[in-house]
């Protein structure tokens, strides 16, 4: 409580900061992210208590209502739903079985991914389509058409250069090319299954997906080196049913330039084979949580902070793109000057900040002030676009974008959207951290002098062409130049 009253009485004018006003506030946020954390508490309860957090499913709802009661718990008081219609895709069940050598199907684990058709039964050959990349498809001219794609999710053995694509693009990319299936390779040991959309339009697509374990599929390719053909049978059950989902928005009200808005968002939403503690727990409770510690320390920034839980991220950016979408129609997208995005964040490193110019020169003081008052934090930096996550639809709209730079480590990435990512891979330390360093940098930028504008249409251009998200972002009929 004393960081509290330090920080209210040397910072009495919330326009005239000093830097030892800033760095009396920062010591504060340090130790209120240390000293009483909850984010791990919340997400135990979670985990345990609502289990995954689909979007559209009972459990989602409950995980929207619990976030909407727990920023009241965390002292915030401007606190609302924000709902958004959209298609919500349930699993019900999914099989394939491969042809033996002497034609009995042997059948082999497998979940679906995410936006695949409500039933499917198909059956044809298999055509190892590698690492699944432009080049792969091309190269196999029309082998691929009338059968079932082969593809890893991970590259292997790629040449030079080579750049992974989503999975969505490389379903994307079969269905040009005429496959009526795709069987994708996780690269995980231990037969861990993966899942997570196959969609690029967000819509439901009209092939059925799949992915199966690393040594099954390598017992796959054995066969196939052999120049054996092999037949494939898939089968799935899911449904697609219209929905209506809630972001959870909290605001904590600038003062004199309350008109600006930071966004701090991360997804509430997680896939449905285990909790997602990781993906995305692990950032949204720690949103929570920061909001909690903002309040606990009585701050007030100069510009308004929206501390934003959206829903539908996994199946494709869904509470984020309608957020935006009725922003941008009502000119409140203006006043958003940069969105700080935590999807698996934990521990962070440094920050990666794609944006005008300015807001690198601001990022670099922030971190170099922060590294002033804690040697041990790395303060790495970046300046890279990126896609499937939260801050994509801000960032297509001009709006400057953070993320912090993490390393959760293999034993946390080996569980991505699969059946193990739950509550065991989670170190409340890396939360507390999230609540630090974010809770740093947030409140240096929602107290900094000037926030540059939105970037130039064309700047934005050539800066996604420079950073490779020009094919990406047209497979994705998102390319708008
Ligand atoms: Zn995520």
């Amino acid at each position: 409580m004393v960081g509290i009253f330090i920080a209210l009485l040397i910072c009495p004018q919330p326009s005239v900061r000093s830097q030892t006003c800033d760095t009396t506030t920062l010591r504060a946020i340090e130790r209120e992210a240390v000293r009483a954390p909850m984010g791990y508490t919340w997400l135990e309860w979670s985990t345990r208590s609502i289990g995954h957090r689909l979007t559209g499913s009972a459990n989602g709802r409950r995980a929207e209502e619990s976030a909407d009661s727990l920023f009241r718990v965390a002292g915030m008081r401007h606190v609302a739903f924000s709902p958004f219609q959209a298609t919500a895709w349930q699993r019900y069940s999914a099989g394939i079985s491969f042809a033996g050598p002497d034609g009995v199907p042997v059948p082999c684990p497998t979940v679906a991914l995410a936006m695949t058709p409500d039933s499917a039964d198909i059956r044809a050959l298999v055509v190892d389509v590698g690492n699944g990349l432009a080049t792969d498809f091309d190269s196999l001219d029309r082998a691929v058409h009338g059968a079932i794609a082969l593809v890893n999710l991970h590259l292997s053995n790629a040449p030079p250069g080579a750049v992974n694509l989503h999975r969505s693009e490389k379903v994307a990319l079969a269905i040009q090319h005429g496959a009526i299936g795709v069987v994708f390779a996780n690269a995980v040991d231990g037969g861990v299954l993966l899942t997570g959309t196959a969609s690029v339009t967000n819509q439901p697509i009209a092939i059925p997906a799949v992915c199966i374990g690393k040594e099954d599929a390598a017992r796959l390719r054995e066969r196939l080196v052999m120049d054996k053909p092999v037949h494939a049978h898939i089968t799935m059950r899911n449904s697609s049913i219209p929905i209506t989902a809630r972001n959870v928005l909290a605001t904590l009200h600038g003062t004199d330039k309350a008109e600006d808005v930071i966004v701090v968002g991360g997804h509430l939403d997680s896939w449905d084979l285990a909790t997602g503690a990781t993906d995305n727990g692990i950032g949204s409770y720690s949103i929570i949580d920061l909001a909690r510690c903002y309040v606990a320390l009585g701050l007030r920034p100069r510009r308004t902070i929206v501390f934003a839980l959206f829903m539908g991220e996994e199946q494709g950016l869904l509470g984020s793109t309608a957020l935006v979408n009725e922003w941008a129609r009502s000119g409140q997208l203006d006043h958003v000057k940069c969105m700080i995005n935590l999807d698996m964040s934990g521990d962070p490193s440094g920050f990666n900040a794609f944006g005008p110019e300015h807001l690198r020169t601001l990022v670099s003081k922030a971190q170099q002030d922060m590294r002033a008052l804690d040697t041990t934090y790395a303060a790495r930096a970046s300046d890279a676009p990126w896609l499937h996550s939260d801050h994509q639809p801000f960032m297509l709209h001009g709006v400057a974008t953070l993320n912090p730079i993490c390393d959760l480590g293999e034993r946390v990435y080996r569980c991505y959207h699969s059946d193990c990512d739950d509550l065991r891979l989670v170190d409340p330390a890396v939360m507390a951290s999230n609540v630090q360093r974010v809770g740093e940098m947030l409140w240096l930028l929602a107290n900094a002098d000037d926030l540059p504008d939105h970037f130039k249409d064309e700047e934005l251009r050539s800066r996604l062409v420079a950073g490779g998200l020009e094919e990406k972002l047209r497979l994705h009929g998102e390319w708008r130049w």
